[in-house]
């Protein structure tokens, strides 16, 4: 039984835009004893998301915002320190949500143990996780891509973009990339076999994406949103699909966009294209989850798909890591060790 103290991240303040390091405070509490029902659960990586950003505002979204003072959620591996629940022992590895803390008690609801043997653990919150779920889900079922198809990925090397691209590869898709900086861009070309990748840090964005998609874009997989969007929307073929997954480029905006009202058009170029666009949510697609662990974990044993983690070290970078989230400066899923993985000594 741990004597320690607790390091927790708590939201201290709504963000206004851009998320400051002033909206969070790092306090130490006592490592809490578990009850009968209960178990004390270590963390060892701490998933960083994009949605986090959503759960730092007040008001109505798809799922609760953290309340001022509580420690900010998130989805963990952890170890079982202490338990006095059925089932769990200590040592035991499990994917759970502690959050933005060291400790954290749980009563066993929506834990799930892992087994150290299928793949690393820290891929039970990546490739194995929420985001290759969203993957899967959003590119299968709701993309519905066809051998031949052109299919476009925004956010291309991330957790989700990475594994959507191969995806589609493995449809017999021709795929095309949108990321950041060139090095992001190399990777998903020469590492995970896209086709072509175009960085939406150049001038002539619309240009590059027109070259790069001759036959324009039978599904776009949004996860970006903002002047991507726009490049791709002219691009969108007749009967196109747009899985929309996330619109990180306007996670911290304060204001709607200037300019003309573009409405208009976009309902126009989705009548006349016949144009579906689908918001999904995974949390809403949890009965796909073992046919796409069972689909995934395969293809990651067979080195058929790859991915690649970001890790960072030390629950006190965890701020400037989710910081560096919102400006692109991860390059793969995002991880933050907050103490010794047991299956790596
Ligand atoms: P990533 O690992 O891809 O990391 C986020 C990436 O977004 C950054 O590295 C950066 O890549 C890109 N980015 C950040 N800001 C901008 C910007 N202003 N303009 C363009 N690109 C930007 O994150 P995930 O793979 O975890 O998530 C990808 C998307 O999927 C997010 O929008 C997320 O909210 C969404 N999502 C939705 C789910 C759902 O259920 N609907 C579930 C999981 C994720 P780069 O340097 O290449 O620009």
């Amino acid at each position: 039984m741990p004597h320690g103290r607790n390091r927790q991240i708590c939201l201290a303040h709504h963000p206004t835009g851009f998320p400051t390091e002033d909206n969070f405070a790092l306090l130490e509490t006592a490592v809490p004893e578990p009850k009968e029902g209960e178990m004390l659960c270590r963390t060892i990586y701490l998933s960083l998301d994009p949605y986090m950003r959503g759960r730092m505002n007040p008001g109505p979204s798809y799922a609760p915002g953290v309340e001022l003072g509580h420690v900010m959620g998130g989805a963990t591996v952890s170890q079982v320190v202490r338990s006095r629940l059925p089932h769990y022992d200590e040592g035991d590895l499990v994917l759970s949500a502690n959050g933005w803390q060291e400790f954290a008690l749980s009563d066993g609801e929506g834990v799930r143990k892992l087994d150290p043997t299928i793949a690393p653990i820290s891929t039970a919150l990546g490739v194995l996780g929420m985001p290759g779920h969203t993957a899967y889900v959003g590119l299968l079922d709701h993309g519905r891509p066809k051998a031949g198809e052109t299919v476009v990925v925004s956010a291309a090397s991330g957790a989700v973009g990475a594994i959507v691209g191969q995806l589609a590869k493995l449809e017999g898709c021709r795929v095309v990339g949108i990321a950041g900086r060139q090095e992001k861009c190399d990777y998903v070309v020469s590492e995970l076999g896209f086709d072509v990748c175009v960085s939406h840090h150049r001038d002539d964005l619309s240009e590059a994406l027109h070259a790069a998609c001759p036959d324009g874009i039978d599904v776009y997989f949004e996860n970006v949103g903002g002047k991507v969007f726009d490049a791709v929307l002219p691009l969108l073929n007749t009967f196109a699909r747009v899985p929309v997954c996330g619109r990180i480029a306007n996670y911290n905006t304060t204001h709607p966009p200037t300019g003309p009202d573009r409405v208009p058009q976009l309902m126009g170029l989705t009548l006349v294209r016949r144009i579906t666009f689908k918001g999904f949510i995974i949390f809403d697609h949890m009965d796909r989850f073992p046919t796409f662990f069972e689909y995934v974990s395969a293809r990651i044993h067979d080195g058929t798909l790859k991915y690649r983690e970001d890790l960072v070290d030390g629950i006190e970078n965890t701020v400037p890591a989710f910081q560096g989230l919102l400006r692109g400066e991860n390059f793969g899923k995002l991880l933050v060790r907050f103490g010794d993985d047991p299956t790596k000594t």
